[in-house]
Parts: structure tokens; C-alpha cells; sequence
């Protein structure tokens, strides 16, 4: 399955605990680039200057990324997606990832959240952990994105009929059982 929302709609944290209640691999493609640019691996150098802008890190590097991923050993009975495919062209990638593994999508879950929300509880985040893409301009850049080219992204998958929607607003344990009770209805 696959997590989409915009940025701050927690689904970092809702992604982790479908992991744990569904005993579900989460992989997020967000994770992998801070841990990378945190070990200032080759991949972290190149990620890290579109992610301090709010910028999404080029489709080549990483769609070759999550396909390394997706060849491991522990997703090949399944695997939650989060935060990945942002664009077109990782749509494609992923259909064909999915094809050679002879896997197919059950369910895209999307949280929604209104912009000004997001924007304020970003803001509070920049403060807590301080991460380098939390500032203002880079917040409504990385929402600008979102609405641009990861709509586009849910939309593909709702005419295929898969996509589950859940208000991402209110407090994290409510959100969860509005998840969990979503993708009940969705198996
Ligand atoms: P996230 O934690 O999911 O908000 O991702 C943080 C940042 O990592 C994004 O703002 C992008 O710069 C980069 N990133 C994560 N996933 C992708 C993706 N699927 N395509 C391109 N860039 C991504």
C-alpha cells in the first residue's frame, strides 16, 4: 500500500503505526535521503540541496533508489509506501517495479489537511527538531509541489479505483483509528 499527503499531515508517524498494527515493512523515501545525508553518503550530498529548498530530489536518482529498496528480501510479501510516488514518472516506475515482482497495489491511503493548518503545524516542528526544509518559503514551496504534481499523482490512482481518504486533522491517536477503521473497509 502507499501513504500520500502533503507535507506535515503526519504521515510519517501514521505510516509507522500501520507498520506496527498490520506488521507491514514502511518505507519512506524521506527517511532514506536524511539518513543518507546524515552519513554524507554520495546519495546524501546530492539529495540534500534540493531538499534544503523544498524541492523534490530528481526522479532518476530516486526512482534508482527505491527500486534498490524494493529488491530486498523483506518487502517481497508486501510493503506501505510513504512518501513515494510524488510525480508522473515515479507512477510509471513503480507500475513497473511492481510488475516484475508480480505485485499489485491494494490500497493508496491519502490524508488530507487544509494548507493553513499544515503551514502552522510545520512551523511548530522547524522549532522542535529543527529540520533544514521548515522554514516558511520553503513549507509553501514543498505544499506549491504537492497540490501540483502529487494531486496528480492520487488522481491516476483514483481512477483505478484504490484510493481511501482520511481527514488528517485532530489529534494523532484519533487520526490512527480513522486510518485503521479506512483500510478495514478498504481490504
Ligand atoms: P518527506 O519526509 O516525505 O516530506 O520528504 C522530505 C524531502 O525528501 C522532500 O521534500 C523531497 O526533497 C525529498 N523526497 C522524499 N520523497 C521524495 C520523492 N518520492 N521524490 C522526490 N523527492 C522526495
Amino acid at each position: 500500500m502507499l501513504i500520500i499527503g502533503p507535507p506535515g499531515s503526519g504521515k510519517g508517524t501514521q505510516a509507522a503505526r500501520i507498520s506496527e498494527r498490520l506488521d507491514v515493512v514502511a518505507i519512506s523515501t524521506g527517511d532514506i535521503f536524511r539518513d543518507n545525508v546524515k552519513r554524507e553518503t554520495p546519495l546524501g550530498l546530492e539529495a540534500k540541496k534540493y531538499m534544503d529548498a523544498g524541492d523534490f530530489v530528481p526522479d532518476s536518482v530516486t526512482n534508482s533508489m527505491v527500486r534498490d529498496r524494493l529488491a530486498a528480501d523483506d518487502v517481497q510479501e508486501g510493503f506501505l509506501l510513504d512518501g513515494y510516488p510524488r510525480t508522473a514518472s515515479q507512477v510509471a516506475e513503480l507500475d513497473d517495479i511492481l510488475r516484475e515482482n508480480e505485485l499489485e497495489l491494494d490500497v493508496v491511503l491519502q490524508l488530507t489537511a487544509d494548507d493553513e493548518e499544515l503551514v502552522k503545524r510545520l512551523l511548530g516542528r522547524a522549532k522542535l527538531d529543527g529540520r533544514s526544509d521548515d522554514n516558511e518559503q520553503v513549507i509553501r514551496h514543498r505544499l506549491g509541489l504537492y497540490h501540483d504534481q502529487t494531486e496528480a499523482v492520487v488522481s491516476r490512482y483514483d481512477e483505478r479505483g484504490i484510493v481511501t481518504k482520511v481527514d488528517g486533522i485532530g489529534p494523532i491517536d484519533e487520526v490512527t483509528e480513522r486510518v485503521m477503521a479506512a483500510l478495514k473497509v478498504a481490504s
